[in-house]
């Protein structure tokens, strides 16, 4: 902490006041630390798929794209490299927007119930795996004022991870509850789970708990940091439960005023 002293004098000579400011260096310190390993990690989150690529692409210049058997296999190794960059670089420029000053929401009255029905459809109409969706939401409609670009996206992030993360023949369940003037959407699992001390921690830019096995599914390390910031845009807040070995939840909420429901009787 710094402080600077500044007196306030009459002409007189009496002095009649004292000016304090206190600096928190600690905190531009922090700020500034946090930069740093924030360039750092993107440095180093380009690199990898970078140096892949180009071991990848001297093999095949070399001769291995005569190899009928070897030179699809290494092409397919460098596209998926190009998309996890191209995946980064989209997530980085959305955490960069966010934090610009004059980022803003656009919001609209909508449905959440049909809103994430419709999110749910297209995950269960695109999905590769053998996992069941299991959808636990209200019969009635229930109305927020949201972004829904925005929205949609905490959405894909969360479901992409749950889906991501599930074992064969898992069921995914998918809530809708009101809590204390909150309207509280979770997505739950029956993956690997997140080990109790990291759990905090997911929401963290750049975080993995299990860094070489989430980069092989193609993750960024975003995710679930652009998610925590669209959520608390939205005045809510985002957060975790997990069971090694048995699930995880990722819960998230909303402003909600249950009597907007009843302006139509009035
Ligand atoms: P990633 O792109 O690596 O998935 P996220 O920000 O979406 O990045 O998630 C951060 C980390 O949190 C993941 O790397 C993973 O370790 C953990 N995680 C997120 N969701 C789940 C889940 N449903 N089950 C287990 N681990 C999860």
């Amino acid at each position: 902490l710094r402080a600077n002293f500044s007196v306030i004098q009459k002409e007189t000579g009496f002095v009649n006041g004292l000016i304090t400011v206190l600096h928190d260096i600690t905190e531009q310190e922090k700020i500034e630390t946090e930069r740093r390993e924030f360039v750092a990690n993107v440095s180093h989150e380009l690199r990898t798929p970078l140096t892949t690529m180009r071991s990848y692409l001297e093999a095949l210049a070399d001769g291995a794209w005569q190899d009928k058997e070897i030179a699809p296999n290494f092409l397919e190794v460098t596209q998926n490299e190009t998309e996890r960059m191209i995946r980064l670089v989209n997530d980085l420029l959305q955490l960069s927007k966010m934090d610009s000053k004059d980022y803003r929401l656009t919001k609209e009255w909508i449905d959440l119930i049909s809103f994430y029905n419709r999110i749910i459809d297209r995950f269960e109409l695109t999905k590769k795996q053998n996992v069941i969706f299991d959808r636990r939401l209200p019969n009635q409609a229930a109305f927020v004022e949201i972004d829904a670009d925005k929205l949609t996206q905490v959405l894909d992030n969360i479901i992409s991870n749950a889906l991501k993360y599930s074992p064969e023949g898992g069921k995914v369940t998918f809530r809708v509850e009101e809590k204390l003037g909150m309207i509280v959407v979770s997505v739950s699992d029956q993956g690997v789970g997140i080990p109790k001390e990291n759990i905090d921690k997911i929401f963290d830019r750049f975080y993995r708990v299990d860094k070489a096995r989430t980069r092989k599914l193609g993750g960024t390390g975003l995710g679930l940091a652009i998610a925590k910031e669209m959520v608390e845009a939205h005045g809510g807040e985002i957060w975790a439960m997990s069971k090694e070995g048995k699930g995880t939840s990722i819960f998230f909420s909303l402003p909600y005023d249950a009597r907007t429901e009843e302006d139509d009787w009035e």
